[in-house]
């Protein structure tokens, strides 16, 4: 069986079992069935991806970059890519908008008793942006700083092409290191349908209807919000943009999808991403490797889609009337919102501060909504990554980088190449 459909069928098994054990969740033995067998599972699977994240994006990175050949081009995809993501993330936003006024899912609820929650200082955008450049390549690579390992491994690329023919050795070096990441990659692949399987059934078992049935209308919107978005919006991208079927395109993308659904996570998710783009699409690895850890960093349409249905939801709960100009501001703070957000599980939260303080909703009443955090991550996330991929493919096909290939490759038996 392919790999995408084996990852598609520990998902749904996931989810079944989940429910099934939902109801025993106290049992000793549904315990040490989570201890010793579900959550191990999926911890191994987690950690070998995490592992691979940072030599990735350097290796692949720099290899890409000396590959282009030239700063000027590095210049001209980065602002193509840019572009395309802050349009589609200010569209994502107007979307959570519209159906969160139209479907109001705030009229009717009762506001609980009490809640709480304690909002963390937002980093100003000054240090954000200064923040890119790494005083230490090295501790950004320790600390996963995605965005310092982006300008780190640019840069160097470039130089590596300024000093031409002498960089040749060192390159082939890094090329084969890079491929040797990809392997590994494909081998950690193996191990994803019994993750995702174990993710899901921890997750669905731990999450309980009382907590999710109150807020379920709003639920409901942010993931109605999300397949409408990636439905409309993704399906013109990759179809006008990348000239590729958008069926084609969500089925080849399917992996990453999943993966990035049941880890919540963005980065996490990246060494799938990027094998996608190359498997799959047949997305040079020039292009592929700097737009993708970019946009698992800075492009967030699922999360800036809840931020401004979060920020509504909120507002009718507590009975705020938001203007039209109030409305513009949640797009634009919500879109900057969402490119300061980290692709990690749950990081969506702590930037919705900065949303709802920019229009005066007080920040507390994000405790409203804290406890269903988990069930919404999951999609957002995997619209996040899903709009990394169909922007790439536009920004591909539009550099002549794509050579689509006529079968889905990330299978059993790449893997065992
Ligand atoms: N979990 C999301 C991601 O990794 C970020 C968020 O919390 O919205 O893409």
């Amino acid at each position: 069986m392919r790999l995408v459909n084996r990852i598609l069928l520990g998902l749904v098994v996931g989810v079944l079992v989940g429910l099934v054990l939902n109801g025993v969740a106290q049992a000793g033995w549904v315990k040490g069935l989570d201890a010793y067998v579900l959550n191990p599972l999926g911890q191994i699977f987690l950690r070998l991806i995490k592992m691979l994240v940072a030599p990735l994006v350097l290796l692949s990175l720099i290899v890409g970059t000396a590959g282009m050949g030239n700063a000027r081009k590095v210049g001209r995809v980065g602002a193509k890519i840019i572009a395309i993501y802050m349009i589609t993330t200010a569209l994502a936003v107007i979307l959570g908008l519209v159906l969160a006024g139209v479907l109001a899912p705030g009229r009717g609820y009762q506001v609980p008793a009490s809640f709480t929650f304690e909002p963390k200082p937002a980093p100003s955008v000054v240090d954000t942006l200064l923040n890119v450049i790494p005083t230490n390549p090295f501790e950004a690579l320790m600390k996963g700083e995605m965005l310092q390992i982006i300008v780190f491994a640019i840069l160097f690329g470039l130089a590596l092409t300024a000093l031409g023919e002498r960089a040749k050795g060192l390159l082939q070096l890094l090329e084969v290191a890079n491929e040797a990441v990809m392997k590994l990659i494909m081998w950690v692949m193996e191990l994803a349908p019994y993750a995702v399987f174990a993710l899901m059934a921890r997750m669905v078992m731990a999450q309980g209807a009382g907590v999710l049935l109150p807020l379920g209308k709003y639920i409901v919107i942010v993931y109605v919000g999300c397949v409408l978005h990636a439905a409309w919006l993704y399906s013109l991208i990759v179809g006008w943009l990348g000239r590729i079927s958008p069926i084609e395109f969500f089925k080849r993308a399917a992996p990453a999808m999943v993966v990035a659904f049941t880890t919540a996570s963005s980065n996490a998710t990246l060494p799938v991403t990027m094998q996608v783009s190359e498997r799959n699409f047949g997305i040079r690895r020039e292009i592929g490797s700097f737009t993708l850890p970019l946009g698992a960093t800075v492009n967030m349409d699922g999360t800036a889609l809840y931020q401004g249905v979060s920020a509504l939801f909120l507002a009718q709960i507590l009975g705020i009337p938001l203007t039209v100009s109030q409305m513009a501001i949640i797009v634009l703070s919500a879109t900057l919102a969402s490119i300061g957000t980290a692709g990690v599980p749950g990081a969506g939260v702590i930037m919705l501060a900065m949303v709802l303080q920019s229009v005066g909703i007080p920040v507390e009443a994000i405790g409203i909504i804290i406890g269903v955090d988990r069930v919404v991550d999951m999609v957002r996330t995997m619209m996040n990554v899903t709009g990394d991929l169909a922007c790439t493919t536009a920004v591909a096909r539009s550099e002549g980088a794509m050579e689509f290939p006529a079968t889905i490759e990330v299978t059993t038996a790449g893997a065992r190449q």
